[in-house]
């Protein structure tokens, strides 16, 4: 049997006739872009989320880049934030003619080191940008404390976090915006790209509204230069039928994440770093990520066995090669450079079985075991 890193169509069967079903409701209105949909999609994902605004994009990385062009984030700012995340966290600041300045991660957790990140502030700091890596919430209070006594905005990067909770309160709504991404492989994915904004302040809300139709109102005004970042009104009615299941998705990935747990103590595998949750959140599994010093072959065996695994992520992004103009020296952060060797993600998604469970677990230790 193999089990693979993740299996959309096992999430898909039992709703396959509703899904098709809201996919014809929107076919036969032919209302594609934003409309009653989008409106109600808005609605309930601000309710979800307990936050006052909700505006549906097109990608999580089009969220980031809404946010950062409705705080007016431009040449000449810096924006901090983690060296270890998927690319567009940092992409974005670039693509808007800011300087991303990186900081180093806490080795335990994966998520950008608080301190660190206080410590990289300048007086030409914009935004602080915390990423809730793997579905655990970054450590929030002293980044919001440090941002609020400068006038610096916190955008969240909370793209594999919907659902996780940071001192009993969703992520999301903590700063300026919450960016959240509805690609396929998150928690809550949509047919396709899509991503949302959050906000519980009236005036930005409405700014990145406007910056998601090219700063248009009324009609062919324009006030300010936004793009096309627009939520498609299929992706809205497909991911209204979904919200309503996603605390039970969440809640199965937890309880494989106990299983793996206790398979991993059963078979006396000490030499597996396990994800360590902090005791102030719900950590929501968007990733189960194993840490292992050799993880290339424990991948390759892996691989060889039939069991899917992923590297999140190889390349740090102050080596990576697009960024070699900001001056980052290799060994600039050691944290995140260890990670980049040594992280494994495993299949965590929720319909894998108990036997998928132990056939992940018998394949690692047979590799200690040679
Ligand atoms: C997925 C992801 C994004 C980008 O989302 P897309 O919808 O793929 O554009 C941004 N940041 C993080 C941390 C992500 O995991």
């Amino acid at each position: 049997m193999r089990v693979p890193l993740l299996d959309l169509t096992a999430q898909f069967r039992p709703i396959r006739d509703e899904v098709l079903a809201v996919i014809t409701r929107v076919c036969d209105a032919q209302q594609f872009i934003l409309g009653a949909e989008v409106d109600a999609f808005e609605k309930e994902m601000a309710a979800l989320l307990g936050v006052r605004h909700a505006v549906g994009v097109s990608s999580g990385t089009d969220a980031l880049l809404a946010a950062m062009m409705a705080l007016g984030i431009g040449p000449g700012d810096e924006v901090v934030t983690t060296t270890y995340s998927f690319f567009a966290t940092a992409g974005c600041v670039s693509r808007l003619g800011a300087r991303p300045v990186f900081v180093d991660i806490d080795p335990v957790t994966f998520n950008l080191d608080p301190q660190r990140t206080i410590d990289a502030i300048t007086p030409r700091t914009k935004a602080i940008i915390p990423v809730h890596l793997y579905g655990q919430s970054a450590e929030l209070d002293p980044i919001l404390a440090a941002a609020a006594a400068r006038g610096i905005h916190v955008i969240e990067d909370a793209a594999q976090a919907i659902g996780t909770t940071y001192r009993d309160r969703l992520v999301g709504g903590f700063g300026a915006f919450g960016c959240f991404s509805f690609f396929p492989s998150k928690n809550l994915g949509a047919f396709g790209d899509a991503g949302l904004v959050t906000s519980n302040d009236d005036a930005l809300a409405e700014r990145v509204r406007l910056m998601r139709g090219h700063g248009m109102q009324p009609k062919y005004y324009h006030r300010m230069i936004g793009g096309n970042f627009r939520i498609d009104a299929l992706q809205a009615a497909v991911l209204r039928v979904k919200a309503p299941y996603l605390a039970g998705w969440t809640a199965a990935r937890r309880r494989n994440a106990a299983r793996y747990r206790a398979l991993f103590a059963e078979a006396g595998l000490t030499e597996v770093g396990l994800p360590v949750e902090h005791d102030h959140g719900y950590h929501i599994y968007n990733q189960f990520v194993i840490r292992v010093p050799e993880r290339d072959a424990l991948r390759a065996h892996l691989t060889a066995q039939g069991v899917g695994t992923e590297v999140y992520y190889p390349v740090p992004f102050h080596e990576q090669e697009c960024f070699r103009d900001l001056g980052y020296a290799p060994g600039a952060f050691p944290h995140a450079e260890a990670a980049a060797r040594e992280t494994l993600a495993l299949p965590i998604y929720g319909e894998l079985t108990d036997a998928h469970l132990r056939i992940v677990v018998d394949a690692i230790a047979a590799f200690y075991a040679r």
